[in-house]
């Protein structure tokens, strides 16, 4: 920031001893200065949020009363260079929030959230502010800049053209208030589902084990060990949990009664559900949207993204949705004849999906998830994530052992450039357990940028699988490991990010183009070459023998009906909750109900997420009306792995250079469109996706 004289930015926390003291407040003599977690107490943030907001707003203050002219240096790179102890503390603390929360986190985030809405708005909004990035905006043409450098001044006059730094005083007081309540709201729909999934669990006594892998005894083992109940076995509601309990308990009663708490999750009229708060974050992102003009939404929020419109977004999802309910049908039939075959006297029920489906595939393909888990231990597919990595990128992996984490599960690598110059540290937290909320994700505590010296990534991996118990390594299921490399290509999109400016790092691009590096690196999971040389038998160290590698690689394209099914139906409620009238969903489950009758959902498939647990929707907006955002990039992750296949070489080292170039290095520093286009010379060809899912080929009879 350059030198005014409007604040008194550092002397408010110096004075202070309690301040002083604050470990997020002070200089961090960790190796690489990470987050020294060791020393972080929950009653720490507080303190270093209030001094984070008066720094920030100091530093916002001065470029508003900067007396010179606005230029691209005391403006845009001052706004880029503000803000540093904010984000360092609210990355700690989201982290926290997500992996590793106590009544205390919790407490502490139910008001942060509004606060932060708080702070926000008056900057978004200002006035002056914006009209220094309007005059700019309005001359960037004569403004000599680089192609980063105007692609930063065009994201960030849209940024805040669209929080409404724009409208009338009464709109923006207005804006505000709303924004301060939905921040509440998305805060209230997480705590809800996490009270739910944190509640329940469901007792395996020796009479219920039929059916189920010893592998999975095992790890209900370890999750009942997490809660206090040693020497018991649990299932909860965690994916990793629940999936394969569902794919191999034989008893239907069971399976009826842990489905449905899974599929009940912020719906059980308790006091953790998710109802009213749904009905009342669809009203006033409504009222956003009408405010800033737009008739829905879905409208307001697809502007800015790749696919622009919800007449793009539906058509996409139409196009798929058709062949794979179709999929989905042929399938069911054949369920419910293999019903009958066995002796079966009941109508196949949603419970009965997964467990039945599997049954199939083992006949079909003569393969089942618990033959090939042996050989997918945890620790080897870290090491086939890395080693394609090295293959693909040139970057090497070295563990840790002295970086402070926060639960000593977390693993630490210190990751360095073909030069041996460090690149990034890469933060792995992969079990299950019950501070932590469900699903995998990557997040960073630092971003990489090159405003002010070479700063390197921290980049993290949080994941929920589950912990081997007696001495047996993590084993993975197919999906598991499937996880594994998708959350490592988001990982790759922050470590290898080479940018000058903090906003437009590694994943800061537009949600439909920020799953194609994920979901692109997911091809190489299944590669034989990979597999070839990481999945290895757990006890004996055999590799895995090439029939079921073979019969596993073409197990990979059953059940896709039912998955894209799931996925499908979920994209387009999304997108319904978001351009119809708030009013409509104002019965949630009624809405849910119309709607899957509309597109004529096969009733033995739920939704992926039933909107009562949808946090991808409702936990913030950041995938509001952007759920088919992982199909866009489908379309895009399977055209683009052409590119290796057409090479014949799936580390061709050609490619694999314009692909780090063009799209894992470049973050948001180019259009996404053209980004694609020099990786791959010309736009995706939509039909790969259909494809991969081998929703193309007639389907086959059981
Ligand atoms: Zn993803």
């Amino acid at each position: 920031m350059s030198g005014t004289s409007v604040s008194p930015v550092a002397s408010k926390g110096l004075e202070n001893p309690l301040l002083k003291a604050n470990p997020l407040l002070k200089a961090w003599q960790t190796p690489f200065e990470t987050p020294p977690f060791d020393e972080i107490k929950p009653e720490h943030f507080m303190p270093a949020f209030e001094q984070a907001f008066f720094d920030h707003s100091a530093e916002i203050a001065a470029i508003v009363n900067d007396p010179a002219v606005p230029d691209f240096a005391n403006t845009i790179t001052a706004l880029e260079r503000s803000g540093k102890l904010l984000s360092r503390v609210a990355s700690v603390f989201y982290d926290l929030v997500s992996a590793h929360s106590n009544p205390a986190i919790l407490e502490i985030d139910k008001d942060v959230s509004s606060r932060m809405a708080r702070h926000w708005n008056p900057i978004m909004m200002n006035a002056v502010l914006f009209g220094r990035i309007v005059a700019l905006h309005d001359r960037r043409a004569e403004l000599g800049l680089t192609t980063e450098q105007m692609r930063l001044l065009e994201r960030t006059y849209t940024r805040f053209h669209r929080s409404g730094a724009g409208l009338d005083e009464d709109a923006k007081a207005r804006m505000a208030e709303i924004n301060e309540r939905l921040a509440h709201l998305g805060t209230t729909f997480s705590h809800h589902l996490l009270g739910d999934e944190q509640e329940w669990f469901m007792e395996l006594g020796e009479g219920d084990l039929d059916g189920l892998a010893e592998s999975f005894v095992a790890s209900a083992r370890a999750s009942a060990d997490e809660r206090g109940m040693t020497g018991k076995a649990i299932i909860t509601t965690s994916r990793s949990s629940m999936e394969p309990f569902l794919k191999s308990a034989a008893r239907r009663d069971l399976r009826e009664k842990a489905y449905k708490a899974f599929i009940q999750r912020g719906n059980n009229g308790n006091a953790n559900d998710n109802n009213d708060t749904i009905v009342e974050i669809l009203k006033l992102r409504e009222e956003t949207a009408k405010i800033l003009g737009f008739p829905t939404f879905a409208a307001y929020r697809l502007e800015d993204s790749m696919a622009k419109t919800p007449e793009a977004v539906r058509g996409l999802l139409e196009r798929v949705w058709k062949p794979a309910r179709a999929r989905a049908l042929a399938d069911r039939d054949a369920l419910q004849e293999l019903i009958a075959e066995e002796g079966g006297n009941f109508k196949l029920a949603a419970w009965d999906w997964r467990y039945y489906a599997e049954k199939l595939r083992q006949r079909r393909a003569n393969f089942d998830d618990a033959a090939i888990k042996p050989y997918l231990t945890l620790d080897n597919m870290i090491a086939a994530q890395f080693d394609t990595a090295t293959r693909l990128f040139g970057i090497t992996f070295a563990e840790r052992k002295d970086i402070p984490v926060w639960h000593p599960d977390v693993r630490v690598w210190e990751v360095k450039d073909a030069s041996g110059a460090l690149k990034a540290i890469f933060y792995g937290d992969y079990f299950a357990r019950p501070s932590k909320r469900s699903g995998a994700w990557m997040t960073s505590l630092r971003d990489q940028q090159k405003l002010d010296g070479d700063v390197a990534p921290l980049v993290l991996n949080i994941c929920n699988f589950a912990k081997g118990t007696d001495g047996q390594p993590s084993l993975l299921s197919p999906d598991d490991a499937r996880t594994l490399f998708h959350e490592f290509g988001h990982g790759l999109h922050g470590m290898l990010s080479n940018v000058t400016y903090p906003s437009l790092s590694g994943t800061s691009v537009f949600t439909d183009f920020v799953e194609l590096p994920s979901q692109l690196y997911e091809h190489w999971q299944e590669q034989p070459q990979v597999l070839q040389t990481f999945a290895r038998h757990y006890q004996t160290g055999e590799p895995l023998p090439d029939d079921l590698l073979k019969r596993f690689i073409a197990a990979r394209k059953f059940n896709q009906g039912f998955a894209t099914v799931e996925f499908v139906s979920s994209a387009l409620i999304d997108l319904e909750f978001h351009t119809q009238p708030a009013s409509a969903s104002a019965d949630v489950a009624a809405f849910e109900k119309k709607e899957l009758e509309k597109i004529g959902m096969p009733e033995e498939i739920a939704l992926r997420h039933r909107p009562t647990q949808f946090g991808h929707i409702f936990s913030g907006d950041h995938y509001a009306s952007g759920y088919y955002s992982y199909m866009w990039s489908e379309v895009m992750d399977a055209d683009a792995f052409g590119a290796f296949e057409e090479a014949g070489n799936i580390f061709d080292p050609a490619v694999a250079k314009r692909l780090h170039d063009d799209i894992y290095s470049s973050g948001g520093s180019v259009d996404p469109e053209a980004a694609y286009i020099a990786f791959r010379g010309r736009a995706p060809a939509p039909d790969a996706l259909l494809r991969r899912r081998g929703l193309l080929e007639e389907p086959e009879a059981a």
